[in-house]
């Protein structure tokens, strides 16, 4: 009976020669199997973990216990002591388990599980309960899963790169991110909203890989396109379309907010409580903002050209070719320029500036935005992160849920 007990567990566990199953026992009190695995005596050679030769066992290290996969409800511990051997070369080592990864307290069955889980779990908090297991545990199988995925990336060409700021934590702290446009995955996050930050996201590329990048969407940030001039000298420096619509919103909303003023605020003003109708899409609005917007912007108002103005550049990224683009803008930078708005004329005189990088969107047509609901899935767990906001852990989160990374552990 014992027996096959004991050969039961050591197929499930697929050990092979020299270890064995030299004891299980069963604590109904605490609920618990405890699997006793022996290093077969007679073996007297070991494999070092270092260079892989085969060399004389020296001695049993002190005994250590692995949590498995539940037997039943019942947790379940492997406990062994590992023998370590005497290698010439590297002294002496522990030699490698075939159950369990390096310095983990988890068998890599158990690992894959809470992968798994924590893949389907809206937080580490229920995935940690489930596993009946504390949240710096589950945290751990997620960094160890993290980087295997890290290291098993492949150095495939990767053609649009966005680089992006995301804020992170209370108040203007920023981390910058990486992703592979085209796959929809975060490559990389590193602190900080720096030229230094984005040279580091993109050393997380071979340089091979780097000459391969045909284009990056990014903002107007200076520093970002820097960096990529510096690390990835072939790509054309893309600007983000949804960025450049920001710009030009906040510059609409500045005219509207001095004119309100300069009107005598309040119920004074045509203005008030108008902010909204600015600044989306009036396809969006009810019968009655739709009246009210009307008047609105048939007006005189400063307010109502500004609109106009920023109407009219929404046109810009449906055009078909560079050619024409160059010249749609150089019609609406003169109008803007000449507005006497000054807000619209600043953002036009800035877009000027960055001319290059509006016009590569007409051979590359990308940009930072919706790359498979990927910023909504970072925004999710900035607010999940909350309460040990590190950026280490955050990190590993963006990496874990928005890398596409080959995450589990080879089974043996
Ligand atoms: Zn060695």
């Amino acid at each position: 009976m014992a027996e096959s007990l004991h050969d039961h567990y050591r197929r499930l566990l697929g050990l092979q020669t020299p270890w064995e199953v030299s004891d299980v026992k069963l604590d109904l009190a605490q609920q618990r199997v405890q699997i006793r695995l022996n290093w077969i005596e007679g073996y007297q050679q070991g494999n070092c973990p270092e260079c892989g030769k085969s060399v004389r066992l020296y001695d049993l290290a002190p005994e250590r216990r692995w949590r498995h996969l539940d037997t039943m409800q019942f947790e379940t511990l492997l406990i062994t002591r590992t023998p370590r051997i005497q290698c010439p070369e590297h002294g002496i080592k522990t030699v490698t388990v075939p159950w369990a990864g390096k310095n983990s307290r988890f068998t890599l069955m158990l690992e894959a599980f809470a992968i798994a889980l924590l893949e389907g779990s809206a937080t580490i908090k229920e995935a940690a309960k489930l596993l009946k297991m504390d949240w710096h545990s589950v945290h751990q199988i997620m960094e160890r899963a993290v980087s295997r995925g890290l290291e098993r990336r492949d150095q495939e060409a990767i053609r649009h790169l966005g680089l992006d700021e995301k804020g992170f934590g209370r108040g203007h702290s920023y981390v910058t991110v990486l992703t592979d446009l085209s796959a929809g995955r975060v490559l990389e996050v590193v602190p900080e909203r720096t030229q230094e930050a984005a040279e580091s996201t993109l050393e997380s590329l071979s340089q091979t890989q780097r000459q391969a990048v045909q284009a990056v969407a990014a903002d107007m940030w200076q520093p970002y396109a820097q960096a990529v001039r510096k690390l990835a000298p072939e790509a054309a420096l893309v600007h983000d379309k949804f960025h450049v619509a920001k710009l030009i919103h906040e510059a609409l909303d500045q005219v509207r907010r001095q004119e309100h003023r300069a009107l005598g605020g309040g119920k004074n003003s045509p203005l008030t409580k108008s902010k909204y109708l600015w600044l989306r899409n009036p396809l969006d609005f009810n019968p009655e903002q739709k009246e009210h917007f009307e008047t609105l912007r048939q007006s005189e108002l400063k307010t109502a050209r500004a609109w106009h103005l920023k109407q009219t550049f929404a046109n810009f990224w449906f055009l078909h070719a560079q050619g024409s683009a160059r010249k749609f803008f150089a019609r609406w930078y003169n109008w803007a320029v000449r507005s006497r708005l000054r807000p619209m004329a600043q953002v036009a005189r800035k877009l000027k500036t960055h001319l290059q990088g509006l016009l590569n969107y007409f051979c590359h047509r990308i940009s930072n935005a919706p790359t498979e609901g990927l910023n909504s899935k970072i925004q999710f767990l900035k607010h999940a992160a909350r309460g040990f906001r590190t950026f280490h852990n955050y990190r590993t989160r963006i990496l874990f849920f928005c890398g596409k990374l080959d995450l589990y552990p080879t089974l043996h």
